[in-house]
């Protein structure tokens, strides 16, 4: 494990839940826990039954529990897929924000704590630095499985770490019009960018939700399409390192 982290991490609660990577690590995968209290997160994510985990469990107080190292396989993205990575959780860190998520008997979906976004901010800084992780692999886990998850959804502040060079910006600068010539050079950019395309709705709405939150259809329109053109004219240009 790299050095230097113990002063980023408050409380070790080991899981069982891990294996060996069969990967090198260069993806961080964002999750919310969509449970309440967090003692029944903790509880879930370290019972060998329930046969999931994460490296980081981060509280809406901002304590940042560590429950598998870092060079070991967390069991946190399930079936996905990112940019040709069918084994997301053998190339990624996983952290879940202790949030209630979109459960309507959790109280229904809301902001993320800022303590809890100001701790988990050093803490991704260091794991980007550490294994020199490219912006576009820091994801959200509709991203790696846009046909089976939401989280941690629409009101992510993904333009927080952004200004810290953590993740991608949502592109300004957009062009006139939908710049792709038909819808079928649209789905082949979509997946180009990393989406897993087979149910095409649901990766849209996974794109949306990441890059467009205020307007999530499943339906390409000519924003949608502009946003990704120039996500990946700038990723072919090397300006998102
Ligand atoms: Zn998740």
């Amino acid at each position: 494990m790299a050095g230097g982290t113990d002063e980023l991490v408050h409380e070790e609660r080991p899981s069982p839940n891990f294996d060996a990577r069969s990967l090198p690590i260069s993806m961080v995968v964002l999750h919310y826990t969509e449970m309440k209290p967090v003692e029944a997160a903790l509880a879930r994510l370290t019972d060998p039954k329930a046969k999931v985990s994460a490296h980081y469990l981060i509280t809406e107080e901002g304590r940042v529990i560590r429950l598998v190292p870092e060079d070991k396989r967390a069991w946190h993205a399930g079936a996905s897929y990112w940019r040709g990575i069918p084994d997301v959780n053998s190339a990624s860190i996983g952290i879940e924000l202790d949030h209630p998520g979109h459960a309507r008997e959790n109280g229904g979906y809301r902001p993320f704590a800022e303590a809890q976004i100001a701790a988990l901010i050093p803490l991704l800084a260091r794991i980007v630095r550490a294994y020199d992780i490219p912006r576009a692999n820091v994801v959200g886990h509709s991203d790696v499985a846009p046909m089976r998850k939401i989280d941690p959804g629409e009101l992510f502040p993904w333009e927080r770490l952004a200004e810290y060079r953590l993740c991608l910006p949502r592109p300004q600068c957009l062009a006139a019009g939908n710049p792709f010539p038909n819808e079928g050079s649209f789905y082949l950019a979509l997946e180009r960018f990393g989406y897993d395309i087979t149910d095409q709705n649901k990766a849209v709405e996974a794109f949306e939700r990441r890059w467009r939150p205020e307007r999530i259809t499943g339906v390409p329109d000519g924003e949608v399409a502009a946003i990704l053109w120039q996500l990946l004219l700038d990723r072919d240009q090397g300006r998102t390192r």
